[in-house]
């Protein structure tokens, strides 16, 4: 049975709460092998570059599966067989990102900061002239176990004026931070339905400047996720290369309704920023410490230290605000044990208040009352 009531509250960072029109648009068979539904995936394809005011000079490329998938289809693409890259790493999806790059067999070098912290623009100046053979710089847009939101339009400037290229992950941040193709210079960014899109997971995008896409041709060592061939064959026949997850896609498609009914990226942007200023100001004011810095801070998601105190039993309180129904999680860092809360999905207000009301009464009832990070804990014990 359908029982859209009954879903717990994800604030997780994907997938997420979605709203029931989104849910409901699945229920639905559809033959995607006809020349409506390659109508209907080219229009798909145009309003999701439009949100970043992507022109006529970038293509917007599907890619079934995890967002993973999508990164990967950039990377193998764009990324010729004798470039060199240079990785920014800053947290878990950039390892990703890099190990993405070493596996498909790229030369790199990397560049790596805390999980917490954000590259800028004069130590990344610095970095590309001290490495003039890097032909590719990779970037996370927000780094989603640790909260941290990069200066993208900055560090843009810096690989565009160094005459290297830039790939970006925007996963996370696309559909809910502003981000403007006329003046943030790269040549591909990431995207999946299942994040600020507010979609259902099995979907990625990539958009990719044409002129690179054509520069690439022959360098994906996948045949699957050569995106070259995805935009021959949508250039040729107007569809799909592989069978498409439809009723993702028809989800996807209410759920982009949805953002454009809220009002576009720029409210759906300030309303995430409203989310995660009320989750910091809350946790923060009872106590706790968030990973991220104020200058760093992203309105995606914010991640705090878990306290030292014994009595913080991270999986106990997990596994009780899951038998509430609201879902949130830890967040795997190499610098600290934290625990994150998502801003992002059909949440306001109501619910995150109603959870930090939860969330510090349970820890009130376990006797929790040290809240200093166990992390700083260490780095004086070490001192
Ligand atoms: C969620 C996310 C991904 C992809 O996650 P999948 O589990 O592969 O869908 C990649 N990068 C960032 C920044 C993300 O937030």
């Amino acid at each position: 049975m359908f029982t859209p009531d009954r879903d717990p509250v994800f604030l997780i960072p994907g997938p997420l709460s979605t709203a029931t029109a989104t849910r409901a648009a699945m229920l639905r068979d559809v033959d995607p092998w006809t020349p409506e539904f390659g109508a209907r995936t080219i229009h798909l394809l145009d309003r999701i570059k439009a949100l970043i005011h992507a022109d006529e000079e970038f293509a917007c490329l599907p890619v079934p599966g995890a967002g993973v998938n999508a990164v990967e289809a950039m990377c193998a693409s764009l990324i010729p067989r004798d470039g060199k890259v240079l990785c920014l790493v800053n947290g878990h999806y950039s390892r990703q990102m890099r190990d993405t790059v070493q596996a498909m067999g790229r030369a790199f070098v990397e560049h790596a900061v805390d999980d917490g912290q954000v590259v800028g623009p004069q130590v990344l100046d610095d970095l590309l002239n001290r490495h003039p053979d890097v032909t590719h710089v990779t970037a996370i847009h927000c780094e989603t176990v640790t909260g941290a939101l990069a200066p993208l339009a900055e560090l843009a400037d810096v690989v565009a004026r160094q005459g290297r290229r830039f790939l970006v992950d925007g996963i996370s941040t696309f559909g809910g931070v502003e981000i403007d193709a006329r003046k943030t210079r790269f040549d591909a960014i990431t995207v999946t339905a299942n994040k600020c899109f507010e979609g259902v997971p099995g979907l990625g995008f990539v958009i990719c400047r044409k002129q690179a896409l054509e520069a690439g041709q022959g360098n994906s060592h996948s045949f699957s996720l050569d995106l070259h061939r995805t935009w021959q064959v949508l250039n040729e026949v107007q569809s799909w290369r592989m069978t498409p997850p439809v009723q993702v896609i028809l989800a996807l498609e209410a759920a982009l309704d949805g953002l454009q009914a809220e009002g576009g990226v720029a409210a759906r942007a300030a309303r995430y920023r409203a989310n995660a200023d009320l989750v910091r100001r809350r946790l923060t004011g009872a106590g706790f410490t968030p990973l991220a810095g104020d200058e760093c801070a992203s309105p995606i998601i914010q991640t705090f230290h878990c306290p030292r105190d014994p009595k913080f039993d991270l999986p106990d309180l997990i596994a009780r605000m899951k038998a509430r129904d609201y879902l949130f999680s830890r967040g795997r860092t190499a610098v600290a044990v934290t625990f994150r809360v998502a801003c992002i999905g059909q949440i306001g207000p109501g619910v995150l208040n109603s959870f930090i009301d939860l969330f510090l009464a349970e820890l009130a009832s376990a006797g929790v009352t040290d809240l200093t990070p166990a992390s700083l804990m260490q780095e004086t014990a070490n001192a």
